[in-house]
């Protein structure tokens, strides 16, 4: 699993400035999770092959001096307890405060891994404004500046120092034939997540199931289905009892992003009778993010009446427009409704995101892409593609090269994507076209 560094810190320390350095996300994704903090971010940091998640544990805002814990959110504490390792966050120009004290104190109670980041350290040459935070006792103190850049870099190999190496799933050039299907089932809190499970597992032999003695371990169900391999990544703590799965922990942000960044498929699980929320289309976003492949499965279709049902379809091209590569299967996991769809659906999507596109058959698509329809002129420049291979998979990647292609537009983008994907049959995987102009 994708180890999870979370910052911790009183607020302004440069928590937030630190997490846009570390994850470089155009765009932060805010996950606005009903009862969660509202400022937490999450995002992936990445340090060569390796990546991590991080947290910025925001909302300590309205704690008042000496009363941190009472007021700290229990998300900021569920996630310093999900984390693999805490970067405690402190002001090297305004020095130790009771604030930091208390933190440390309970950092160092609960004994996880931790780092002190003294943050806002430019100029500041000598080690002696960080002595104090030395009596934090929780080690070695590392200065910084975020909003600089400085040492940010170093900090990131710091801290990849002290998490397990887990490189990103991509980076395996080729996929193993044999390889289990990875699957993450996502989705909001009572979407009916174990219910599916449940409803999968029940009729399938399980290969092998051994139970992880702690709740950080990640735990994979590996089963059979139609000949094929699979293994469930688990998103909420799932546990057996007798015959069936339950999820004993309440959902986990963190949980859900390190199951699809392990999973070659997604299913987005959605709760029918909710409509699509904005935590459904953060989760979405996330996956999108990722490249992971996503099947949307609109659950409890059962109890939707025509109106609710059409109402539904509506939200979805509206909140989910983003992810029109998705297939989406309507199900009833209780009723065991429509669940062979959903396998097909899985299925395909990995198969999508792994295809092999030939060089030759690639260049020909291309050409015959460009006689149907050339790029627009842009000023003075004619883009010409001219040949194009795979860059990668899980997700595709296709890279085109040719003259002045820096000029072509979106829509002769999304052009091109409609042309392969439909020649490379790519449903449910998202598809990258990168571009490499000779001039
Ligand atoms: P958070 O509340 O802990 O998330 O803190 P922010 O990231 O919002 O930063 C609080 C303030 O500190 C902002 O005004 C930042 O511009 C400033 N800041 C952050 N990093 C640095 C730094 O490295 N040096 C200096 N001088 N200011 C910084
Ligand atoms: P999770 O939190 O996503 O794991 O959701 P659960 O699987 O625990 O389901 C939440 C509730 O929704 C339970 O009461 C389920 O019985 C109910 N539920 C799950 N699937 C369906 C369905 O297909 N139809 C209906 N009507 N209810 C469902």
């Amino acid at each position: 699993m994708i180890p999870v560094i979370a910052l911790v810190g009183r607020p302004n320390v440069g928590k937030s400035t630190l997490f846009n350095r570390l994850t470089r996300t155009r765009e932060a994704i805010v996950a606005d999770f009903s009862g969660l903090t509202r400022d937490r971010h999450y995002g992936t940091a990445k340090l060569g092959k390796r990546q991590f998640i991080v947290v910025d544990t925001g909302g300590l805002e309205d704690s008042a001096e000496g009363a941190i814990f009472e007021k700290m959110a229990s998300q900021t504490l569920q996630a310093i307890a999900e984390a693999d390792l805490v970067l405690f966050m402190v002001d090297a120009r305004a020095g130790l405060s009771a604030q930091d004290q208390e933190i440390g104190r309970y950092l160092r109670k609960i004994g996880k891994r931790t780092l002190i980041i003294a943050n806002k350290a430019e100029g500041m040459k000598d080690s002696l404004h960080l002595a104090e935070f030395y009596e934090l006792g929780l080690g070695e103190v590392y200065a910084v500046s975020a909003a600089h850049g400085q040492g940010v870099r170093e900090l990131l190999e710091l801290a990849a120092a002290e998490l397990p190496a887990v490189p990103e799933p991509d980076a395996d050039a080729e996929e193993d034939e044999d390889q289990p299907i990875r699957i993450a089932v996502a989705g909001r809190p009572n979407a009916g997540k174990s219910t599916l499970i449940n409803a999968w597992l029940g009729e399938e032999r399980l290969v092998t199931f051994d139970m992880p003695g702690t709740t950080r371990d990640a735990i994979r169900v590996p089963f059979e289905k139609n000949g094929r391999r699979y293994e469930l990544i688990d998103t909420a703590g799932l546990r057996r009892k007798g015959k069936v799965f339950e999820s004993i922990e309440k959902f986990s942000v963190v949980k859900t992003l390190q199951a699809i960044e392990g999973a070659h498929v997604v299913v987005l699980v959605l709760d029918g009778t909710q409509g699509v929320t904005d935590q459904d289309a953060h989760i979405a976003g996330y996956a999108l993010e990722s490249g992971r492949a996503v099947v949307v499965a609109i659950n409890k279709w059962d109890a939707l009446d025509r109106y609710q049902r059409e109402q539904l379809a509506r939200s979805l091209e509206l909140r989910l427009a983003f992810m029109r590569f998705a297939p989406v299967k309507h199900i009833s996991a209780l009723r065991r409704q429509g669940l062979e769809p959903l396998w097909k659906a899985m299925g395909a999507a990995y198969d999508a995101a792994t295809r092999k596109m030939p060089t030759a058959k690639l260049t020909r698509l291309l050409q015959e892409a460009v006689q149907y329809q050339a790029p627009r002129k842009s000023g003075m420049f004619r883009p010409k593609p001219r040949y194009a291979h795979q860059g990668g998979m899980n997700p595709p990647v296709i890279v085109i090269h040719g003259n002045s292609l820096d000029h072509v537009g979106h829509a002769y983008q999304r052009f091109l994507e409609g042309w392969f994907r439909k020649a490379f049959k790519l449903d449910g995987t998202p598809l990258r076209i990168e571009f490499r102009t000779s001039d």
